[in-house]
């Protein structure tokens, strides 16, 4: 039996403000334990939560950098349930009115272009953390820390649109950026910024109706996400196989192990009791602020994707890989108006930038080569100082270092070689020493061109210019 893959998500973001939704306690990361509360957050009683705009403002932007329809009467429920790290044993949420509905993302996988429906965005409070004793040499105990409870988030959820893992990466990597252009969240999901619950589900070809789904929850990473739906697609398919069904239940994602692992099941599900949250006043959104709000969002990703593709004359694979997130589409357009020539730009950026992050697991505004850096390296390539395949080594030195691809150059000597009787005396020497390559050469075999080719740049430690190097060869043999 061949089965389809039905997967939709739930995004948790943290919205970028310097204060909780209802108290003023600051949402900083990696605040000493329990310093950023007050009675508010804390959940003493008698108190009273206000909310923060900003906070509303920001989830506002998120609704609409998704084409998300605002709800102009705004209502916050209580949703509860006891955990120790929820003090007031409920989560102030929004239930029956979320704040936007009905958006899309539009996706892009394999050249086929695709739109992910959004069921809602709404608002809500983060919850405190626990953390366990055996992380700390302190078995048996667990800590509660409650600087993360009242931190503004939405929740982005998406409509059981995605088809395959793949998919479901490319929407995470396209929401990421949306909500990075639009200023939402700072989207780090190393702090807990941007987390996941993947609903997957599968059903068999042709068939209409969706099956059971199971759901796995606070995912932090693009690939963990992935690697949990690959295994539940996995789990899934053979437990149909063997004729069971699958259960419907909370599952969680063990990275260390690769698999998933059931947390509860449906039956062991919570009744929230949802009721209106007394203490707070419904909010309402008028058109104005909608459409000022509307008017003041940035260049999204998927126009500045076309933009670039347009302007820059660049493929448009390059155009995405550049624009998945703001510092580095800013990075290229920086670096293109330094040295105006976009394609050669994107290789550079694309190939050695990127690895080099990617080694490093680091961000493009943490890379200690800036545009300027960049751009005097190719210019020097232009110049004839250096050939594109030294210039490769400089820039691993440079971006290790620090230095600047001009110091060096001068520090490893590394000029290119561009005098014609300095290379002419290394291709007579390359001649001499492989007399029976260049028979084979005259007598048609083209091939060993390239080789002695090889040769003399060898001969030069790669520092001989390799356009004079082909002329002076081909005038001696050719
Ligand atoms: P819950 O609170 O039970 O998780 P939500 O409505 O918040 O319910 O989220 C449900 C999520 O599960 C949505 O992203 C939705 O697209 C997805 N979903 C619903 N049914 C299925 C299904 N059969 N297979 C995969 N995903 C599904
Ligand atoms: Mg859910
Ligand atoms: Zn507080």
């Amino acid at each position: 039996m061949k089965y389809e893959v039905v997967i939709g998500l739930e995004v948790h973001a943290q919205l970028k403000t310097q204060s909780k939704i209802f108290c003023s306690c600051p949402t900083e990361f990696g605040r000493p334990a329990n310093e950023s509360t007050c009675p508010i957050c804390l959940g003493m009683p008698g108190v009273l939560p206000v909310l923060n705009k900003t906070a509303l403002q920001l989830a506002m932007q998120a609704c609409l950098a998704t084409h998300c329809s605002i709800s102009p009467r705004n209502r916050f429920d209580r949703k509860n349930y006891f955990y120790p790290d929820l003090p007031k044993g409920y989560q102030v949420s929004q239930f029956e009115f979320p704040l936007g509905l009905n958006g899309y993302v539009n996706i892009q996988v394999n050249g086929t272009k695709k739109k992910i429906g959004l069921t809602r965005i709404h608002m809500e409070e983060d919850a405190g953390k626990l953390i366990h004793g055996e992380n700390l040499g302190n078995p048996g105990k667990s800590y509660v820390d409650f600087n993360r409870t009242g931190v503004p988030l939405v929740e982005i959820v998406s409509e059981p649109d995605l088809r395959s893992a793949e998919e479901a990466r490319e929407y995470l990597t396209q929401l990421k950026a949306i909500l990075d252009y639009a200023e939402v969240s700072d989207c780090n999901m190393e702090e807990g910024s941007l987390r996941c619950d993947a609903n997957v589900s599968l059903r068999p070809e042709g068939q209409k109706e969706f099956g059971t789904r199971t759901e796995t929850k606070n995912l932090n990473s693009f690939r963990f996400v992935q690697k949990a739906i690959e295994y539940e697609i996995e789990r899934q398919t053979q437990v149909l196989e063997q004729g069971d069904k699958v259960v419907q239940e909370t599952r969680l994602y063990d990275s260390n192990k690769g698999v998933t692992f059931s947390m509860r099941s449906k039956e062991e599900a919570h009744d929230y009791r949802y009721f209106p949250e007394p203490d707070l006043v419904p909010v309402v959104i008028d058109d104005e602020w909608i459409q000022e709000t509307q008017d003041k969002l940035p260049e999204l990703p998927e126009q500045k994707r076309e933009r670039f593709a347009l302007d820059y004359e660049i493929p448009e694979y390059d155009a995405g890989v550049l624009t998945t997130s703001r510092a580095m589409a800013d990075y290229y357009e920086k670096s293109v108006s330094l040295y105006p020539k976009p394609k050669i730009v994107s290789n550079w950026i694309m190939g050695e930038l990127l690895r080099e992050l990617k080694n490093d697991e680091r961000e493009i505004d943490e890379c200690s080569v800036k545009p300027e850096g960049l751009t005097d390296l190719l210019k020097l390539i232009d110049e004839g100082t250096i050939n594109a395949k030294m210039a490769k080594t400089v820039f691993e030195d440079m971006y290790h270092s620090g230095k600047s691809a001009k110091d060096i150059i001068k520090e490893k000597g590394m000029t290119q070689i561009t005098d014609s009787s300095a290379i002419e005396n290394l291709v007579d020497q390359i001649l001499q020493a492989n007399a029976d390559q260049v028979e084979q050469y005259k007598n048609g075999k083209e091939k060993v061109f390239g080789f002695l080719v090889g040769q003399i740049m060898k001969e030069s430690k790669g520092q001989a210019n390799p356009a004079l190097v082909n002329k002076l060869l081909k005038e001696r043999i050719g």
